[in-house]
């Protein structure tokens, strides 16, 4: 598939939103959550070619109204499901003896294969502490708000406890880069 000329994410991210609503929640609200989404995108749920690519626009519409109809509590938990899910295709078996950043830094090297703009650097500070920055990303608040949890999971998954995620620098505070401090037990 050509480089998209829009930013873009692979379209297996919708076929993990449409998996974890209907795996959460009834049928009923899988179809109210439907409803606030323009018809194409609604569709996309369910047709969207994972190796596809798709603005990045349409994700930030596809996350904020998952924030309105399912909470805060909404878009971790779907991160908690979309990061298993993702462990068990690209970095199964690491997570047994890699480290939590170690991880994060695998994870974060594929960053490209899922979108199509932003450079992620992982510096890790010592064994319980590090900070992840993302250059060339300036796109929705609320995709710095799934990055944090996204970055935690990945943290949590390979047995760090605890994790705080903080974002320090933020493109929509005036930052040049959004960046996130990351430590755990
Ligand atoms: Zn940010």
């Amino acid at each position: 598939m050509p480089h998209p000329e829009v930013p873009s994410d692979r379209g297996e991210f919708y076929g993990a939103v449409a998996e974890w609503v209907a795996k959460t929640y009834d049928k009923d609200r899988y179809n109210q959550f439907k409803e606030t989404l323009h018809p194409q995108l609604s569709e996309r749920l369910e047709n969207a070619d994972p190796a596809g690519w798709y603005p990045v626009e349409d994700s930030r519409i596809i996350y904020e109204n998952m924030a309105e109809c399912f909470g805060d509590g909404g878009l971790t938990d779907f991160v908690h499901f979309y990061v298993s899910r993702s462990i068990h295709g690209f970095i199964r078996g690491l997570v047994a003896f890699i480290s939590p950043l170690g991880l994060a830094k695998r994870a974060l090297a594929l960053w490209n294969r899922f979108h199509s703009t932003g450079r992620p650097q992982i510096e890790i500070v010592d064994k319980n502490h590090g900070t992840i920055t993302l250059y060339d990303w300036n796109y929705s608040p609320i995709h710095c708000k799934v990055h944090a949890l996204w970055f935690a999971e990945l943290v949590r998954v390979a047995g760090g406890k605890n994790p705080v995620v903080e974002e320090t620098h933020c493109v929509h505070r005036g930052d040049e880069f959004c960046r996130w401090e990351v430590s755990f037990e």
